[in-house]
């Protein structure tokens, strides 16, 4: 886990928590050891870090992202991509399995905030986008 010098949140004992959550979203799908990544958070300390965030590092509109067993999102985000990063050896499933078990496993990205189906409709959910955030 990366994180700010000044982010007071972050505390070594969430790295317990988070082996506990992996092993549970592992066992629960039965992933194989050698399908297990090892799991990197960059951990983004609020809004205005991750506003601040490099560009291209994640899609635009996205509140967090992964590239293979790296994540990158604040904290608010962190369970969503944290279950696309557990599941980033297991292939390239189309969208709607990429992202429902990311949904369905946590609470959504953001409080409130129901992920919806995209302009483009079911097509493009039942598409194997490589875009995981
Ligand atoms: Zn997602």
């Amino acid at each position: 886990m990366h994180v700010r010098p000044d982010d007071e949140f972050a505390c070594p004992s969430q790295l317990d928590e988070i082996e506990a959550d992996l092993a549970a979203i592992w066992g629960y799908f039965e992933i194989p050891a050698t399908e297990r990544p090892s799991i990197e958070w960059y951990r983004f300390r609020d809004d205005a870090d991750w506003a601040a965030k490099p560009s291209g590092l994640c899609a635009d509109d996205a509140a967090g992202c992964v590239h293979g067993g790296t994540l990158y999102a604040p904290l608010d985000t962190f369970e969503h991509e944290l279950v696309h990063a557990a599941l980033s050896r297991v292939g390239s499933p189309p969208q709607l399995f990429v992202e429902g078990p990311a949904v369905g496993l946590t609470c959504s990205p953001r409080e409130g905030r129901l992920a919806t189906v995209s302009s483009d409709g079911w097509a493009a959910l039942l598409d194997t986008g490589t875009n995981q955030y």
